[in-house]
């Protein structure tokens, strides 16, 4: 089937072996680094966003809107993407005070900073308001089109079943390199990526069964529990099904997990124990992790390893899905966690 496509991605990206990690986890790991899908734009998203864009061209849209945290890596991704495919941008941006934030912005780092460098025009809405996303984003997107900009609607991380093509795509990609011999050819025991919206875990667990790429997927939750997950997951597994159609066949059995023991204190914020795992592991191997995903998802396998729901010594490839901006504009937080200078 052929789908209008942006190419964001600069792949195929990476897919390493990080055996620094194998004593801290138990297990021999493996790493596909898309937290190197591009630039400042790089990350998970990208790879939806080549999908959900390349519709909204196709559709001849001239704006896009999306929502997320302040710290959003999906809101950043998608200015960046706009700003480079010449689409106007607006971001509704959860914070715990919008009046405030009107008043007064909030300094601009790490994310943020990339979303005002590539002149997304930004929009506050409170926790409370954010519960109505859906009916915001269409009443943005309806405001654009009354001053001659149709919009086009991109969900919170990207997430539909459109977007979950785009890690469909990126299983395909991981079994072309398995199969040149960059990796083993057999099945990973476990594929494992953080999971914030789910449309990753959806598109992976359609892309291990169909290539064959892994005998598990195990989803961390970063915010919210394993239940709505997986009705969600599950919801935009159906969608995506309907846009690959006979695409998405059943080659290999595939166990889905969604884990929500990792997802620490809140969402965006870790507890004291996942920063110093955090730490540890940029100092053994020089792996960089982000605090708000997939810091708390290799904590997870290290955690399932010591449960024994991973089996000690299984072969895991985990997804690093990027995050590097919302590291940056965490320096408080980990202060602690970095010790004396040395
Ligand atoms: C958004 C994001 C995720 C989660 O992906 P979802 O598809 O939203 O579940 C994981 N890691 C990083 C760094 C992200 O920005």
């Amino acid at each position: 089937m052929t789908r209008p496509r942006l190419r964001l991605v600069h792949g195929p990206t990476p897919l390493t072996r990080r055996a620094a990690l194998d004593a801290l986890l138990g297990v021999e790991l493996w790493v596909k680094r898309d937290d190197m899908t591009g630039g400042a734009e790089s990350g998970n998203k990208l790879r939806k966003l080549e999908l959900l864009l390349g519709d909204a061209i196709a559709k001849e849209k001239r704006a896009v809107v999306t929502c997320g945290g302040v710290q959003s890596n999906h809101a950043r991704a998608t200015a960046i993407a706009c700003a480079e495919h010449g689409l106007r941008c607006v971001l509704l941006l959860r914070v715990a005070d919008p009046d405030a934030a009107r008043a007064a912005p909030p300094l601009a780092t790490g994310n943020l900073l990339l979303d005002r460098m590539v002149g997304a025009e930004i929009r506050w809405v409170s926790p409370e308001e954010y519960k109505q996303r859906v009916g915001l984003l269409e009443q943005a997107a309806h405001a654009l089109e009354q001053e001659g900009y149709p919009a086009y609607i991109v969900p919170e991380g990207g997430s539909n079943g459109l977007g979950a093509v785009g890690y469909f795509e990126a299983m395909r990609e991981i079994r072309e390199q398995m199969d040149l011999g960059i990796a083993p050819q057999a099945p990973f025991d476990v594929v494992a990526n953080a999971c914030g919206s789910g449309g990753t875990a959806a598109g992976v667990f359609l892309g291990a069964q169909a290539f064959g790429v892994a005998r598990e997927v195990r989803a961390f939750a970063v915010c919210d529990d394993a239940a709505t997950f997986e009705r969600a997951i599950g919801q935009i597994i159906v969608e995506a099904r309907g846009h690959l159609g006979a695409e998405a066949t059943e080659r290999e059995l595939v166990r889905f997990v969604v884990d929500d023991t990792a997802k620490g204190p809140a969402y965006a914020v870790q507890s004291d124990e996942q920063r110093a795992f955090l730490v540890e592991v940029a100092r053994r191997s020089g792996l960089v992790l982000d605090p708000v995903y997939t810091g708390k998802a290799l904590f997870g396998v290290a955690q399932a390893v010591a449960k024994g729901e991973i089996p000690r010594g299984s072969r895991v490839l985990f997804l690093h899905t990027g995050g590097l901006p919302g590291l940056l504009a965490q320096a408080e937080a980990l202060a602690p966690a970095l010790g004396r200078w040395r």
